[in-house]
């Protein structure tokens, strides 16, 4: 019987992505067959994404875009946090839509999907879930870096944030099956892991070991075979200097930590429910800067919240300066459905905050551009990830997270080669996955560039 065949886009942040991971893990076990185009497909899914006004429409125009594929019988799913956040109103929205599941409901997926094949015209997993999702079944689709949640949820009702709407209260895995799992990628040759969730700090270990955060990455970076541990997101209320502690003490555990501020003013971090002022802010980063290896930081920064003053605006440009941070995901306000903030006057003209969002990526990129300097004449180690698309060099990373384009020194030619009178440039003797030592040469705001020197 021929396969089933599913066709599965994702949109959104590294949780989706991995959510995707073991949804079509799960549909492989259930006898589908991943296709790369939705005209092959029977099954067509989108893990979606609605952090932001924008990212919550796309799903929407995919949707109507391919809705003449439904007259030929496909079925059309929406996974993720726009399922959860729409619910069954997205039937009304897209009648040709079969499945609607939240990722707190992504357990229940092989008997929603029986439903489906026994004929249910429409099947739908909204529920809460108290326990985190655990599967063996992952199809990962990175073969050198991998994926591994350890917490889902968030309990933390930032008054802009939709997650802990969509993604439900924090349910932390067992460190046991965190760990086990980290021993089974590195025995599958993955020498780096990410551990993931929307607040890992936030990790309670519900196994007796109750390992927390600092203890559960210190462990992570103890396993054989494993040579980069990553993670992300973190959140100022529950980072801790133990963390940095056990950073400091493995350097398997990357040199990089990502902190979302969101924003440098106390008026709008109170507003925005974060729970930490800038000057509790700034004392994790000197606790980051005391840490005995140099670890880069990178930030979230939202402009235009409801009632941002100049000032504010201000102290967060300040803050950059102050912070100098590796990197900046920087982002304008919009209201969010089922958040506290929605219900307030959206008050910073749209221009505005263009205006602000460009002032801030100016500013973060003339910080990147003098601070990467300093990586000029020195020797770095980056994982290579393949070659660049557009550039005739190869591209990584380092344990920092920068980007390193490097050229390599061709192998000798192989003889099949010469015969054809073609001397071609043979590949460099490594392949994505390998750890090479590069002398950086020039520096840009977001890339090094050197060359390969073992
Ligand atoms: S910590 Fe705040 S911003 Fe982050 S996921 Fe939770 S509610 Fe959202």
């Amino acid at each position: 019987m021929p396969a089933k065949t599913f066709y599965l886009e994702t949109f959104g942040c590294q949780m989706n992505v991995h959510d995707s991971e073991r949804v079509a893990g799960t549909l492989q076990a259930q006898g589908y067959a991943p296709v790369g185009n939705m005209q092959e497909a029977e099954l067509i899914l989108f893990n979606t994404c609605s952090i932001r006004d924008k990212a919550a429409h796309k799903v929407f125009e995919r949707l109507a875009s391919a809705k003449p594929l439904a007259r030929q019988g496909k079925k059309f799913g929406v996974l993720g946090c726009v399922a959860q956040q729409e619910g069954e109103a997205i039937y009304r929205r897209a009648p040709h839509v079969s499945l609607v599941a939240g990722s707190a409901s992504y357990a229940r997926l092989p008997e929603l999907l029986r439903d489906l094949e026994a004929g249910a015209g429409r099947v739908s997993g909204l529920g809460a879930a108290d326990e985190a999702f655990e599967t063996e079944l992952t199809r990962r689709g990175n073969p050198f870096r991998a994926y591994i949640t350890i917490i889902e949820g968030c309990d933390k009702h930032c008054a802009y944030c939709v997650v802990p709407y969509t993604r439900g209260q924090e349910r932390s895995r067992a460190s046991a099956a965190i760990l086990r799992e980290a021993a089974e990628l590195a025995g599958l040759g993955y020498t780096e892991v990410q551990l993931l969730g929307q607040n890992v700090n936030s990790y309670r270990d519900p196994a007796p070991a109750r390992l927390d955060f600092a203890g559960l990455l210190a462990a992570a970076g103890e396993i054989p075979g494993l040579r980069r541990v990553r993670y992300t997101t973190s959140h100022p209320r529950d980072f801790t200097p133990a963390i940095v502690t056990a950073m400091g003490r493995n350097p398997v555990l990357c040199d990089h930590v990502h902190l979302p501020v969101q924003s440098g003013s106390d008026a709008v971090l109170a507003r925005m429910r974060r729970g930490y002022t800038r000057a509790r802010y700034l004392e994790l980063i000197a606790a980051i800067r005391a840490c005995p290896r140099p670890l880069a930081v990178t930030t979230d920064i939202i402009v235009g919240f409801p009632g941002e003053t100049d000032r504010d605006f201000e102290q967060t440009a300040e803050l950059l300066g102050e912070v100098r941070y590796a990197g900046a995901f920087i982002f304008k306000y919009s209201p969010r459905p089922h958040t506290e903030a929605q219900t307030w006057a959206d008050d910073i003209a749209d221009e505005v905050k263009t205006q602000r969002l460009m002032i801030l990526q100016q500013r973060q990129q003339q910080i990147q551009m003098e601070d990467n300097q300093a990586w000029v004449g020195r020797e770095v180690e980056a994982m290579v990830e393949g070659r660049h698309p557009k550039l005739s060099q190869w591209t990584g990373r380092t344990s920092s997270n920068r980007v390193v384009n490097f050229s390599a020194p061709e192998a000798a030619p192989a003889p099949g080669l010469a015969i054809l009178g073609q001397p071609a440039p043979a590949p460099a003797g490594f392949t994505p996955g390998a750890y090479v030592r590069v002398r950086v040469e020039r520096a840009g705001a977001n890339s090094l560039v050197g060359h390969q020197v073992a």
